[in-house]
């Protein structure tokens, strides 16, 4: 189903509420380390300014649980953006009430404005009606453009086009025509590499794509888990022990379709996470319970680059280790070659996933398509469909 984009409107002179992904990572001092989901929302928002628009700019930032946490507020976003469409972008200190109103009042066409964190107001994650309402009534149309979002029902992503005209910005208009196309015809075989740290969101995914995969490949945090629950000692790794049960019957039903798994069976070990770590590489078997599991190990690294070479359909997201540290990115950047050497149909997604590649210095070029999406690109593959893209009216 097609839906109506930014292109299909008359945004002129209009207040136009564009939902972003400003979910950026932040280092200790406030500083912005990677702005790539910036990047991205540029040719909506510039498009809009040409259109001669009041540009109201939304986005979530991190998990501040419904109230103002000083760390989490959008102003590196503003300063950022600021810089890239060579304006000032004023950053309000809310997202609704009566200054906000009286800002807006005032705005020009061609003017923007960044609104303050969503998830400041606890109603943003409930999709509150009150809420929704409050936003929906600042602005005649509804942007959606974050699409790293479009998997939640929160009301800046979702609520908000209950109330007012909802249309898909230019980055979300590429990501539904190009995901919505490559799956259509799955070519076989198809290999999900799957890592990470949001290990409860992942393991329900897996479930859903055992029909569809040949092989499962997987690393990060996720394979701590999948490790842990078939009863390996896996010392001091990030594991979720209490979904142990989950990772156990999953294990089963992939079994039971006949589909292959590669978990590690050699690791990249420390004790410590930084740039100087002393690592080894070790087989599994041999970890001692102070250690951390940091990386997949170069023989691991080697099968599933076999099984990728193999491959014609390639679905990546979330890292292999903790990519961030040089003594822990081997195995993610060694899949991350891999892939874009590959002449398969290559999706990736997610926040950490790119920023990855961004550090490798790998092109986004060399794959089909690299979503902004992680959990929503998953999600969109496995029902074609997201809660913050059905809401969005249709094309005509
Ligand atoms: P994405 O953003 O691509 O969807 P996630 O947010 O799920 O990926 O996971 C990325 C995070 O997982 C990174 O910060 C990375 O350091 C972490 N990670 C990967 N492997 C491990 C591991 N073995 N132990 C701890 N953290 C890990
Ligand atoms: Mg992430």
């Amino acid at each position: 189903m097609r839906k109506k984009t930014v292109r299909d409107i008359d945004a002129k002179g209009k207040r136009v509420m564009v939902r972003c992904d400003f979910n950026v990572p932040l280092d200790k001092q406030g500083r912005i380390t990677d702005e790539t989901r910036i990047e991205f929302s540029l040719p909506t928002i510039r498009y809009l300014m040409q259109q001669g628009a009041k540009v109201i700019l939304t986005s979530h930032l991190g998990r501040p649980k419904g109230a103002v946490a000083e760390s989490m507020r959008l102003d590196p976003v503003a300063r950022s953006l600021s810089g890239y469409l060579k304006i000032s972008v004023p950053k309000l200190n809310d997202c609704i009430g009566p200054e906000v109103e009286a800002f807006i009042g005032d705005m020009k066409p061609g003017d923007v404005v960044l609104l303050e964190n969503t998830r400041f107001h606890a109603g943003e994650e409930k999709n509150d009606p009150d809420f929704s309402r409050a936003l929906a009534g600042l602005a005649d149309v509804f942007v959606m453009d974050g699409f790293g979002s479009a998997h939640r029902k929160h009301s800046s992503a979702y609520g908000v086009a209950e109330y007012i005209p909802g249309v898909a910005g230019l980055l979300m208009a590429e990501e539904i025509e190009k995901l919505g196309s490559l799956f259509e015809h799955i070519e076989h075989p198809m290999t999900m590499i799957l890592g990470g740290a949001k290990i409860d969101t992942k393991i329900g995914v897996i479930e859903k794509f055992v029909d569809k995969t040949d092989t499962f490949i997987i690393g990060g945090g996720l394979a701590n888990t999948l490790l842990f629950a078939a009863g390996h000692e896996v010392g001091e790794s990030l594991v979720e022990k209490d979904k142990a049960d989950v990772a156990r019957s999953l294990m089963k039903s992939i079994e039971v379709q006949g589909k292959r798994v590669l978990l590690p069976d050699d690791i990249i070990v420390s004790d410590t996470v930084d740039e100087h770590s002393e690592t080894a590489n070790i087989p599994l078997r041999f970890i001692h319970p102070k250690l951390k599991i940091l990386d997949i190990g170069w023989k691991t690294t080697e099968k599933a680059s076999e099984v990728i070479r193999q491959s014609r359909t390639i679905v990546w997201n979330g890292p292999m280790g903790v990519y961030e540290y040089g003594p822990f990115a081997r195995g993610t950047r060694m899949i991350a070659e891999e892939t874009a050497r590959s002449p398969a149909k290559t999706i990736l997604g997610g926040g950490d996933t790119v920023d990855a590649l961004k550090n490798f210095d790998i092109s986004f070029d060399q794959y089909t398509h690299v979503s902004t999406g992680g959990g929503a690109m998953l999600e969109f593959l496995e029902f074609g469909s997201l809660p913050g893209v059905d809401i969005l009216q249709d094309a005509d």
